[in-house]
């Protein structure tokens, strides 16, 4: 454990505790003096999909940029860097040294989705700036029909790029890769801002990208995405901001379990002391009985604009959790807003008056001061508070940057700010509108984990919305399934069991899960697949075992 918590925790610092003795020769890329440093790099294989998984900082996207070309690695010799030459020379024997030959003579075409695709609208200096115009300038394949159906692009294709929303933008973004012909495809963190349908539908036109001599890359922290879209993956580990080593290739699942449990068997290696794993409704059996109180919240109409949505009406008790699943635009963040009384439902019902603190969907910083202060300001007792400290602000990792100016931090930062902004104030309702959004896989297990142990510990009730599908089943002791048309008509069910919720959200997407014996993390079956087949005949779309 960290030491701190009583009991086992997974909050522990992340120790490498046994690290490989020939780091220092295999040193591809050292950005200065001091610098982050990356050893060895991800190999990719021709006519598969490598996906990477790691922490955010350890050097991911470094790892692409040299992979694509757009940054030639020094192996450390930031000084005196080496010719291509040598480069080569130093991958003998392994298949970078042809992968790395073969971009040097200008026979592979690297087209990459970046990272940060609210930077897209800026980065466009000249010309027209349409969806349309900006995608057929690209256009060398022959699938601008299929791309534009599969990512819900048509109702958006005449629109200006600097009009789209985070989204929408994604989808623009993973869809003028899709388009082109090239070698090598990457997508720096494709699923953010979308929902679980979007995520499935990018996944699945990212898989059919693959072309027998082609290469693609992904970097995602969405698990049960990574886990559709790969067929094999490259763990990155090491410590943030100061080094990353990649492994060598492994199975998928293997992979993933590697990362999840910190510890690679074939190297005998252990880069962090605790293991993640995600039993279902964990802790809820110890508080069950201590349940006392029942609330309720009535049903509601809300109109805006061209959308309507019908809300059921819903019973919830303390120490629960409810979880809201569905597409963008179906009302998720509209429902969160009408229980924290930010907005009035139509005619005159009205939610009855409740203590609630809510975490927005969307964090835009206008605090002048730091960290700190902004906590001294807004959750002095919370903050404080040495239990508090202890179960939110330590495990969160706050401290690395409690003394910067909140202008300039992050959207990971900020998001683990704002997340213990809403728990310090004191509420019997927490809303926790996207808290999964900016994060890495491990900060979301991390983040999971501090909300439902705060929820269960304060006997307080929480509403999350939540499209990573891991961090979702793991939180929800019930759930909220919206549904109807986006934008259009919504309709938002009461609230039911994790199981029948599941089955009817996953019914609609139409995929079902399964579940890792090791580690209970839920994993998508490959469509039509032996197991999707049987699961669609009996109507199980997901398993709570
Ligand atoms: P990830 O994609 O895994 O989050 P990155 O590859 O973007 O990580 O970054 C790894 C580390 O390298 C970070 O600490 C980052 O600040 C640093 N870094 C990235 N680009 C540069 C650069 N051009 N100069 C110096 N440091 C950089
Ligand atoms: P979700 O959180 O499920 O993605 P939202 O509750 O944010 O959905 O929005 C539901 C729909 O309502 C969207 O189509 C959105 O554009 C629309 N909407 C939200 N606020 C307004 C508003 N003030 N005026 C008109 N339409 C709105
Ligand atoms: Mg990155
Ligand atoms: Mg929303």
């Amino acid at each position: 454990g960290c030491g701190i918590c009583p009991k086992r925790c997974p909050f522990s610092a992340i120790t490498i505790i046994n690290l490989p003795t020939n780091l220092e020769s295999q040193i591809t890329h050292r950005y200065s003096a001091n610098s982050f440093k990356l050893h060895r790099l991800p190999m990719p294989r021709p006519g598969n999909v490598l996906g990477l998984v790691g922490t955010n900082g350890i050097g991911k996207s470094t790892a692409l940029k040299i992979l694509s070309g757009k940054l030639k690695p020094n192996l450390g010799r930031f000084e005196n860097p080496p010719d291509w030459e040598d480069v080569i020379k130093h991958f003998r024997g392994s298949e970078l040294q042809n992968y790395f030959t073969k971009l040097l003579e200008d026979d592979l075409k690297a087209v990459v989705k970046p990272q940060y695709v609210d930077q897209i609208p800026k980065a466009i200096k000249s010309g027209e700036k349409s969806v349309k115009a900006l995608i057929e300038g690209r256009l060398s394949m022959n699938n601008l029909d299929m791309v534009l159906d599969t990512l819900e692009l048509r109702h958006i294709y005449d629109r200006d790029v600097s009009h789209l929303s985070g989204g929408e933008l994604q989808r623009f973004a993973i869809g003028t890769v899709c388009v082109q012909q090239a070698d090598v495809y990457m997508f720096d963190e494709p699923s953010s801002y979308l929902d679980v349908k979007q995520r499935l539908a990018a996944a699945r036109i990212i898989r059919s990208l693959l072309r027998p001599n082609d290469y693609v890359i992904v970097v995602e922290h969405d698990l049960s995405v990574l886990d559709y879209l790969s067929d094999f993956i490259c763990v990155l580990y090491g410590q943030p901001a100061v080094y990353g080593v990649v492994t060598l290739p492994h199975s998928v699942r293997e992979g993933i379990n590697i990362f999840l449990d910190g510890h690679i068997p074939t190297e005998n290696l252990r880069f962090r002391d605790e293991s993640l794993t995600f039993r279902i409704a964990e802790g809820t059996e110890e508080y069950m009985n201590e349940q006392t109180r029942a609330f309720k919240y009535p049903a509601m109409e809300k109109t805006l604009g061209n959308f309507h949505l019908s809300i059921d009406s819903g019973f919830f008790s303390d120490s629960e959790i409810i979880v809201m699943m569905g597409e963008n635009g179906t009302g998720k963040t509209t429902f969160c807003r009408l229980l924290a009384g930010a907005l009035k439902p139509d005619g005159t019902r009205k939610v009855p008056e409740m203590r609630i603190s809510m975490k927005p969907q969307t964090i835009t910083p206008k605090f002048e001061g730091t960290v700190r202060q902004l906590f001294f300001k807004k959750i002095k007792a919370a903050f404080l508070s040495p239990q508090f400290q202890t179960d939110v602000v330590k495990p969160l990792k706050l401290d690395d940057f409690i003394d910067q100016e909140v202008k300039h931090l992050s959207g990971g930062e900020l998001q683990r700010v704002a997340i213990v902004l809403a728990l310090g104030l004191p509420a019997d309702i927490y809303v926790i509108d996207e808290p999964s959004a900016y994060l890495d896989s491990e900060q979301r297990i991390i983040a999971s984990r501090v909300i439902k142990r705060f929820i269960m510990h304060a006997k307080k009730t929480a509403f999350i919305v939540e499209h990573d599908f891991i961090m979702a089943t793991y939180l929800a002791d019930r759930v909220i399934v919206f549904d109807g048309k986006p934008g259009i008509d919504a309709h938002a069910n009461k609230p039911e069991s994790l199981l029948t919720g599941c089955n009817s959200f996953l019914k609609n997407l139409d995929v079902t899960f399964r579940r890792d014996p090791t580690n209970f993390r839920p994993r998508i079956n490959k469509a039509n697949s032996q197991l999707d087949q049987e699961q669609k005949l009996n109507g199980n779309y997901f398993f709570l075992e």
